[in-house]
């Protein structure tokens, strides 16, 4: 994210805060409840690069967060139950359900142990290739070559060009260019082969990434029997379902949700879209997880769940705890609805 961005939304969510706005607007914003998103909770790096830190909070950013939300009107709920409220129009008081993707490590590590102490039920989506070794964590691959290299000489268009990457500044903006990039490619292909052809290029071991920082199987059983967790499916390779065709989306989903089963025992019933914006997941990936039986699934476009999301059970938005934005006066007007209502000019329901 680029700094001006960053700024952007905090000063927004600082005028939403001190302006005790997002109190006298939830109860017109603040919908049935909100399902949060967690990546990586871990203690913070010091590294200068670190350009997928708006994927990580730290411990006791988290367990600030879930103890307001203990000490709040809402009741921290499994998606089981979020979808049980939502089909039933049961809507007491405000739920709150917490999700965390890929399956890192530092789930088990880190964020388990603080969820835990206050009983507060959460899923973990798993791309199966992750615990089976074979995942491609790209995104990882690009900060890593960027990091380790003064100059990058890659093929655009065909064409061998190249970059100077010797400070912070450089290698943050080099970062930003390369990602932008590979996110607009039509197909996931494309994108994954100039990451391979990057890893090659500059020895960086693509599958080192899933045994140093993903659950293995065994440390994903030790999750699953805990009846506070719920294990839901996040494909086979962590791919934008939207980017592949149809009958590679609809195994990815497929097979994830084999897989899960057959290693853990339980067959998940709750879908992430990877990636899970507007570009990843659409309505051709909505009605293929509904053909294949899923009960909820739940997107990264931002917004808090109304009783309207009854019709869009597999498109449902969720709300990021953004690595860049750890302070407890945020969480508090994103949790409120406030902050999305006006990204998404109230408008409730974004499921095209
Ligand atoms: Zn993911």
């Amino acid at each position: 994210m680029t700094g001006l961005k960053k700024t952007v939304i905090r000063s927004g969510l600082e005028t939403l805060y001190f302006s005790a706005a997002h109190h006298f607007l939830r109860p017109f914003v603040g919908g049935i409840g909100v399902i949060l998103t967690l990546h990586h909770v871990r203690p913070p790096r010091l590294d200068r690069f670190q350009p997928n830190r708006l994927l990580e909070v730290t411990p006791g950013f988290l367990e600030g967060v879930v103890r307001w939300l203990r000490r709040s009107r809402v009741d921290l709920v499994s998606l089981d139950e979020m979808h049980r409220r939502l089909i039933s129009g049961d809507v007491g008081r405000r739920s709150v359900a917490l999700t965390i993707d890929d399956g890192y490590r530092d789930t088990l590590q880190w964020a388990y142990p603080i969820l835990k102490k206050y009983q507060a039920p959460f899923a973990v989506y798993i791309p199966t290739s992750f615990p089976d070794r074979l995942g491609e964590l790209w995104w990882l691959v690009l900060e890593a070559v960027v990091a380790r290299n003064k100059r990058i000489s890659l093929l655009i268009d065909d064409k061998e060009q190249s970059f100077e990457c010797i400070t912070v500044e450089d290698k943050r903006h080099l970062y930003d260019e390369l990602y932008g990039w590979v996110r607009s490619f039509k197909t996931e292909e494309e994108l994954r082969h100039v990451v391979r052809d990057l890893a090659g290029r500059y020895q960086v071991d693509i599958a080192a990434f899933c045994d140093e920082l993903c659950m293995s199987w065994d440390e994903l059983n030790t999750l699953a029997a805990d009846p506070l967790v719920t294990i839901g499916a996040h494909t086979v390779n962590h791919v934008m379902l939207a980017k592949v065709p149809e009958k590679s989306a609809r195994s990815e989903m497929e097979m994830s949700r084999s897989v899960i089963e057959a290693a853990l025992g339980t067959r998940p019933e709750h879908l992430s879209y990877p990636v899970g914006d507007p570009t990843s997941a659409g309505p051709r990936e909505f009605r293929i997880a509904a053909e294949l039986g899923f009960k909820t699934g739940v997107t990264t476009r931002p917004g808090v769940i109304f009783p309207e999301h009854r019709e869009h059970l597999l498109a449902l938005p969720r709300i990021s705890l953004n690595g860049e934005h750890q302070q407890l006066r945020y969480a508090r007007v994103l949790v409120s609805g406030a902050a999305t209502a006006m990204w998404n000019g109230f408008r409730r329901v974004n499921a095209a």
